[in-house]
């Protein structure tokens, strides 16, 4: 086919030349437009090209940054000062990520959680916020949400104990997180009695006396709970009698008005002594006067101890002698006597010890605080006396009364001797009563006393 091909190709060569010649002649015109044409090609050439005449590829453009992506997107802190990491990604506008480029981290509510400059966000209180991730005018973002989630319950007080049938107490419970953080969010607690007969419990913690035993009561929040052992002792009703008993005195200055809370604390931490000695005396015990003391109104003023010139031993004696008219006295055949005055006194200093809170020989005298305590009032307290449990007033009673019927202190004590039988009610285990207990010693004297028999 080649072969006889290229006669061919020879002969259209030819017949062109002679038509493109005719033309020429002809119709000049067409040949200065075509060079008009290849001039504007090559204006344009130049316009593309350096003064060398090379083209160079297109430079590429700056990258810019176009997004900014934060990851995670949202987050939940379940406790507060809780922390989490953030990071941010930003990209150019060809999609490429741009490392490296500086970013400006905010929150919408540093109050919520705050973010600090390398996007670790810090939980603060319970709520929303938007953290924002910022590179040049770009910027991306994640919620956070902060919402306490309890992680313990904790239940006080964590123990306590009830002597008489509906007495209550209110049990407080509080739900932490796992950062030990208060949750504050109001948090539902369920209640629950693990013995109905012994202790019920309502919706808001209030226990309630059932029957002798213990109960533990438990307060839930989600998964988490705490517990509280409440026991009831229920103690028969006050031995009382007409004499050879222990008969008690309120005693109110004249400036002082009578307080029935006074009253009725003294005779209820009277009952629960008598109660107490005869567990620790196999059955002995002694004979209230009555269950509520005697009022006596003194013609003195509450600070007629702290004004008194004398020494210890002479405001003893003017305790005595303001309250004489109602009947306290030493070695009385028919009553041991207590006094509770309405009255204040200084802290107690070596030079100073007080005059009150003291007993012996058939009388103990108390003052004011021993009131405030017995009607758990005593977070006021001065000298250091404040926020003391209230079976602390009642055993500090159930000492001096201990003195007053001729109880020394153990051994050894008052030497601070090693030996000293701390715990004892005699010497400093009134603090802990009814966790406390009477020497061997101590109980012989006392069956030796007629004012303890079987009761
Ligand atoms: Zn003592």
């Amino acid at each position: 086919m080649q072969s006889r091909g290229l006669p061919e190709d020879g002969r259209a060569k030819v017949r062109r030349a002679h038509i493109l010649r005719k033309r020429g002649a002809g119709r000049p015109a067409r040949l200065s437009a075509g060079f008009a044409i290849s001039a504007i090609a090559g204006i344009v050439m130049l316009v593309l090209s350096c003064g060398d005449g090379a083209v160079e590829p297109a430079p590429s453009p700056t990258p810019v940054a176009t997004t900014v992506v934060v990851s995670p997107t949202s987050a939940t802190l379940t406790a507060l000062e809780e922390a989490a990491r953030f990071t941010a990604e930003v990209r150019d506008q060809n999609g490429q990520v741009m490392a490296g480029t500086p970013i400006a981290w905010a929150t919408s509510d540093a109050s919520v959680a705050a973010v600090d400059g390398s996007g670790v966000v810090t939980s603060a209180a319970n709520g929303t916020a938007t953290i924002t991730a910022t590179a040049g005018s770009v910027s991306g973002a994640a919620a956070v949400t902060v919402a306490q989630v309890v992680s313990a319950v904790a239940v006080s007080p964590s123990a306590d104990t009830l002597v008489a049938l509906g007495d209550s107490v209110r049990l407080v419970a509080e739900a932490t997180d796992a950062n030990g953080h208060g949750a504050v969010a109001a948090t539902e607690f369920v209640w629950a009695s693990s013995d109905t007969a012994v202790a019920s419990v309502g919706s808001s913690g209030l226990v309630t006396a059932a029957g002798n035993g213990s109960a533990t009561i438990t307060a839930s929040a989600g998964s988490a709970s705490g517990s509280a052992v409440v026991a009831v002792v229920l103690a028969p009703a006050p031995v009382l009698a007409d004499s050879l008993s222990v008969r008690t005195v309120y005693a109110i200055p004249r400036n002082r008005e009578f307080v029935q809370a006074y009253s009725d604390s003294v005779g209820a931490a009277l009952h629960h002594l008598q109660v107490w000695y005869r567990d620790q005396m196999d059955g002995l015990t002694f004979a209230l006067a009555d269950t509520i003391p005697d009022v006596c109104r003194l013609s003195v003023r509450d600070d007629f101890l702290t004004v008194h010139p004398g020494g210890a031993g002479e405001r003893w004696d003017a305790a005595l002698e303001a309250v004489s008219g109602c009947g306290p006295k030493h070695n009385d055949e028919a009553f041991i006597w207590i006094v509770y005055f309405d009255v204040d006194e200084p802290c107690w200093t070596e030079e100073r010890p007080q005059t009150l809170g003291r007993g012996g020989d058939g009388l103990t005298m108390l003052g004011r605080w021993d009131l405030l305590g017995l009607t758990d009032r005593s977070n006021s307290l001065p000298c250091g006396h404040g926020g003391q449990p209230h079976g602390r007033w009642v055993g500090g009673l159930g000492h001096e009364l201990g003195h007053a019927f001729g109880l020394p202190h153990p051994p050894g004590c008052e030497a601070e001797a090693p030996t000293c039988d701390k715990e004892a009610l005699m010497w400093v285990g009134y603090a802990w009563w009814p966790d406390t207990y009477l020497r061997h010693d101590e109980r012989a004297i006392l069956r030796g006393s007629p004012f303890f028999e079987e009761r």
